[in-house]
C-alpha cells in the first residue's frame, strides 16, 4: 500500500473515491455533502456502517467517537465495502481525537488491515485493488497538524499492520505448505531483509541441548521440528539497551491431537496452532524495521503434533530440559511441552527483563472469555496489567485470568513430578498457565507474562479489523509495549 501525506485540502486531491467518516452522528459537518442522499439510502452512519455513493465517488463510514479503536475499525470497514470494486485509490482527511495523533495511526492500521485477503488458494482472486491512499491534513475539528509527527504515526502504521498481516499469512498457510522448516525459512528470510540475527536449531542440536520433550511430541512426524532464535539489536543508537525482552512462540504447525486424537470437526483449523510462533516473527520483523532501542529475542518452537507407530504416548514420562519430569496423560496437550522445553533454553540464553510467550495454547481461554479476547496470566500482577492495557490501547482485547492455588493442585502427577493435564475439566485456560510457570526459572518469575490467543488468533469469521482466518493476535499488542518499553528504557 502506498501512503501519500499532503497539505492540500481533499478537493484539491486526485482520487477514485474518497473516504468521509460521519462522526457522532453529525451529518451537519462540513465534511458531509451528501446528507440528502445518506438520508435517503437509510444510513444511520452506525459505527462501522458504510454507504457508497458511486455516483458521486464517495464512501461515508459511520464512527461514534473519534477514539482510536473506533476509527480503525471503521477504516477497516472502508476497504472491505470496497473489496470486488474497481477503485484503486482512496482520498481521506485526517482526524484526530482533540489532536493527539495516534488516532491517525490507528486510521491507516484500520484501512491496511481491512484490505486483507488471504487468497493464495484461489483461481479467480477478489484481492483489494487499492493501491493508493492520500491522507490530506485538512482536520476534521480543524486541527493544525505537524507534518513530522503524522508521517512518523503512519509510517509506524503502516509498519505494524503490515507486520499483523504477514503474521496472518503464515497463520492461513494449509500445514502441507507451512511445516517447521519452512517457519524456519521464513524466519531467516526476516532476518535476510532486516538484518536480524537467526540462528536454527536442528534436531541434532535439540538432543543436545536436552530438549526431550518438544522432540518427543515432534517424533511421530515426517517434518523434523525446528527451533527458532532471532535476535534484534537496535543499529541506530549510541547507548546500549536498558531493557531486553525475551519472546517465546508455540509453532504447531499442525495438531492432529497426537495418539489423543481430536474428533473430526476438532481437527479442522489445526493449522492456526502456529499462531503463537507466527506473531512472534510477525512481531520480530515490526521491531526490526521499526529499529526500537531495546533488545529483543524471539524464540518459536515449530512442531508437528502427528499419529504413528512411533508417536509419543499417554503413559509415557518426559524429562524437559531443566530436568522436571511430566506423565503424560493426553497427548493433546503438547503446546505446553513444546513450550516448556522452548521456555527453558530461552531463559539458558538469554537473562531478560520480561519474558513473554504467546500460544493457541488452550480451548478453555475461549470458553472462558470467549473467541475476540486473549487470556494474560502470570505471578506479577503489573506484568499482567501492562500486557492487557498496551494490547486494549493497540486495539486487541486482552483479560487478566488469576492463577490460585488449588487450581495448581490439579496437574500433581502420582508419579512424576507433573502432570500435563489437570484432573478437572474446568479451569483449563489457568492450570495450563500453572503448568508453564514449572518451567519459567525464580530468576524470571517476576518478569513473565503468559498470553494464550487461542480465542483470536483464528476466527471463522470477519469481526472489526480482522478477516475470516488469521487475525495476526500479539504483534500489535507486544509492538506497543515494545514501543513503550523503549520509550522507558532510552531516557
Ligand atoms: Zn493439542
Amino acid at each position: 500500500m502506498n501512503l501519500e501525506l499532503t497539505i492540500a485540502k481533499t478537493n484539491e486531491i486526485k482520487s477514485d473515491i474518497e473516504v468521509i467518516f460521519v462522526i457522532d452522528n453529525n451529518l451537519k459537518h462540513h465534511f458531509v455533502q451528501d446528507k440528502k442522499l445518506l438520508k435517503k439510502s437509510g444510513f444511520s452512519s452506525s459505527q462501522d456502517e458504510t454507504c457508497l455513493l458511486v455516483s458521486k465517488n464517495r464512501l461515508y463510514v459511520g464512527v461514534s467517537t473519534l477514539e482510536s479503536k473506533n476509527l480503525r475499525t471503521a477504516a477497516a470497514s472502508a476497504c472491505k465495502t470496497l473489496l470486488g470494486t474497481k477503485y484503486k485509490s482512496i482520498k481521506v482527511a485526517s482526524y484526530t481525537n482533540k489532536g493527539c495523533t495516534y488516532a491517525m495511526r490507528a486510521m491507516v492500521e484500520g484501512f491496511i488491515l481491512g484490505a486483507y485477503r488471504f487468497e493464495n488458494y484461489k483461481s479467480k482472486k477478489n484481492e483489494s485493488k487499492i493501491t493508493h491512499i492520500s491522507i490530506s491534513l485538512e482536520e476534521y475539528n480543524n486541527v493544525t497538524l505537524d507534518i513530522e509527527k503524522i508521517s512518523q504515526q503512519v509510517h509506524k502504521a503502516q509498519i505494524i499492520a503490515d507486520a499483523t498481516n504477514f503474521t496472518r499469512d503464515i497463520v492461513n498457510t494449509p500445514p502441507e505448505d507451512c511445516y517447521p522448516d519452512v517457519m524456519a525459512s521464513i524466519a531467516e528470510n526476516i532476518a535476510k531483509d532486516t538484518g536480524l540475527d537467526c540462528h536454527i536449531l536442528k534436531p541434532k542440536k535439540l538432543k543436545k541441548e536436552k530438549m526431550e520433550t518438544l522432540l518427543a511430541v515432534a517424533r511421530a512426524s515426517r517434518h523434523a521440528p525446528r527451533v527458532i532464535h532471532l535476535v534484534h539489536k537496535p543499529k541506530n543508537t549510541k547507548q546500549k539497551p536498558t531493557k531486553v525482552v525475551t519472546l517465546v512462540g508455540k509453532g504447531l504447525t499442525y495438531d492432529s491431537g497426537g495418539l489423543s486424537l481430536k474428533p473430526a470437526d476438532f481437527m479442522v483449523n489445526m493449522k492456526s496452532d502456529k499462531g503463537g510462533g507466527s506473531a512472534v516473527l510477525g512481531i520480530m520483523k515490526a521491531v526490526a524495521e521499526l529499529d526500537l532501542p531495546i533488545e529483543v529475542h524471539g524464540f518459536v518452537g515449530a512442531v508437528e503434533n502427528m499419529i504413528g507407530g512411533d508417536a509419543y504416548k499417554p503413559d509415557d514420562v518426559l524429562v524437559a530440559k531443566n530436568g522436571k519430569t511430566i506423565e503424560i496423560r493426553n497427548t493433546d496437550a503438547e503446546g505446553r511441552l513444546v513450550l516448556a522445553d522452548v521456555l527453558c533454553y530461552a531463559q539458558q540464553e538469554v537473562k531478560s527483563d520480561y519474558l513473554f510467550d504467546f500460544a493457541t495454547l488452550t480451548g478453555a481461554s475461549v470458553v472462558a472469555v470467549g473467541h475476540y479476547t486473549s487470556s494474560i496470566m502470570g505471578h506479577n500482577k503489573e506484568v499482567q496489567n501492562l500486557v492487557v492495557n498496551e494490547a486494549h490501547h493497540a486495539g486487541e482485547l486482552a483479560t487478566a485470568l488469576d492463577f490460585n492455588p488449588y487450581l495448581k493442585k490439579t496437574i500433581k502427577s502420582e508419579i512424576a513430578d507433573i502432570c500435563n493435564i489437570s484432573n478437572t475439566r474446568y479451569g483449563g485456560a489457568i492450570t495450563a498457565g500453572q503448568f508453564l510457570s514449572e518451567f519459567v526459572d525464580k530468576k524470571h518469575t517476576e518478569k513473565w507474562a503468559h498470553i494464550d490467543i487461542a480465542g483470536p488468533a483464528f476466527v471463522e469469521h470477519a469481526w472489526g479489523e480482522n478477516p475470516h482466518g488469521a487475525s495476526g493476535a500479539g504483534v500489535r499488542m507486544m509492538v506497543k509495549l515494545l514501543e513503550n518499553l523503549s520509550k522507558k528504557s532510552a531516557k
